[in-house]
């Protein structure tokens, strides 16, 4: 059992859950409240980062796990009880930019998610997705006016407001700003010579459909990149539009690698004398699955069928396995008068030996929260406790 539940239900996942259940919980919600989509809920967005940089470090987890968020404040472990700026774990978790040097030539990538189903994602598909750019005004050419601008008046070109800010009796200090004439640029183009169409901002915003093609094969948390479709500026490369996928959940198969996964409820009569299953596969064909003669189907137990996983990506004529695990579902009870015929049937008992000094015992229902406080107990004298912990949580 962890301690604390907060930093999992920030990123809406369980506590058990694995690391690519947190990458993928953090993915969508870095996208949706990232302050370019959501400039109001910056506060939101450094909580997930906060979340995501404690669950995704393995030691900063176990600690998180044992002594909940007081433990890492104390920065138990040795790590350290920071952290990191959002913006920067968001960086490097899209791989957004490079270095911050390129990303001064270059303009910023806007990154968009799109959802895709698994059928998709097996079959290929092609989906347009409508957004809004920023491009060049094309009257003024990116200028911003018939003249070219000058030096901005307000901040004097430096593109900064100094104010001076009264602390106290004799204390002053110094805050600088952006200037809010030339917003940072240092230069603006007078009134009466702005461009109409752009208003002076050199840049006008455009509708965009963005063909996207979806290949066989494709991975949940892959990027499909369109170089250069950012949003354009003067004097300056625009920066890419770059597509995260994000894979739906299916309801009867669950994606591992290129093989798919299905349970199969198998009755215990189908178990033993033999079954057969239609499946429909992703791309609506009909396959049937079916047992040899004298074939048991063991509870838990996994088959095969090869071929019919997901098409391996730029090779989607190999595909993976599908995997099938049968959960047999024993009956409840069984008639008294039938245990006979069963008995003749079945493979013979195992003979057991009792001896006569034996003590008789009633077997009784068990009570799994009574066998745990049983053995918290024992954790406690033999300090295994944190193995079962870690065990449970991993
Ligand atoms: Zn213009
Ligand atoms: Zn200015």
């Amino acid at each position: 059992m962890v301690k604390e539940t907060g930093f999992y239900d920030l990123l809406g996942v369980k506590p058990n859950a694995t690391t690519d259940e947190l990458k993928k919980a953090y993915r969508k919600l870095a996208l949706k409240y990232h302050p370019d989509k959501n400039p109001n809920e910056g506060e939101k967005f450094k909580l997930i980062s906060q979340a995501y940089e404690v669950l995704s470090n393995e030691d900063k987890r176990r600690i998180y796990d044992q002594g909940g968020e007081q433990a890492l404040k104390e920065g138990g472990g040795g790590g350290g009880g920071g952290f990191s700026s959002p913006m920067d774990i968001f960086d490097m978790f899209f791989g957004g930019g490079g270095g911050r040097r390129s990303r001064e030539r270059k303009g910023k990538d806007v990154i968009h998610q799109m959802s895709v189903t698994l059928e998709e994602l097996y079959k290929g598909t092609v989906r347009k997705l409508a957004l809004q750019k920023h491009v060049i005004c094309s009257k003024c050419k990116g200028v911003g006016g018939k003249k070219p601008p000058e030096k901005c008046p307000t901040c004097r070109g430096t593109g900064m407001q100094v104010r001076v800010q009264q602390l106290g009796p004799g204390m002053v200090s110094q805050v600088q700003s952006m200037c809010g004439e030339c917003r940072g640029q240092g230069e603006r183009v007078s009134l009466k010579d702005r461009c109409k169409t752009c208003e002076g901002k050199k840049v006008v915003r455009e509708r965009k459909i963005l063909e996207v093609n979806v290949d066989k094969g494709m991975e949940d948390g892959q990027k499909i990149v369109f170089n250069g479709e950012g949003d354009q500026e003067p004097d300056i490369e625009p920066g890419d539009i770059v597509i995260v996928l994000d894979e739906q959940e299916h309801s009867t198969f669950k994606r591992i690698g290129n093989d798919l996964s299905m349970s199969m409820e198998l009755s215990l009569v189908e178990a033993l004398c033999g079954f057969q299953r239609a499946i429909t596969t992703l791309d609506d064909r009909v396959i049937v699955v079916s047992s040899i003669p004298g074939e048991v189907m063991k509870h838990e137990s996994l088959k095969c069928v090869m071929g019919e996983g997901m098409p391996t990506y730029k090779n989607p004529f190999e595909k993976g396995r599908l995997v099938i695990q049968f959960l047999v579902k024993f009956p409840e009870k069984i008639a008294p008068e039938a245990v006979g015929l069963l008995e003749n049937i079945l493979p013979a008992r195992p003979e057991v030996i009792v001896p006569d000094d034996a003590e008789e015992c009633r077997l009784q229902e068990m009570d799994p929260s009574h066998r745990r406080r049983r053995r918290g107990h024992m954790d406690e004298e033999d300090g295994h406790g944190r193995q079962h912990v870690q065990c449970q949580t991993s």
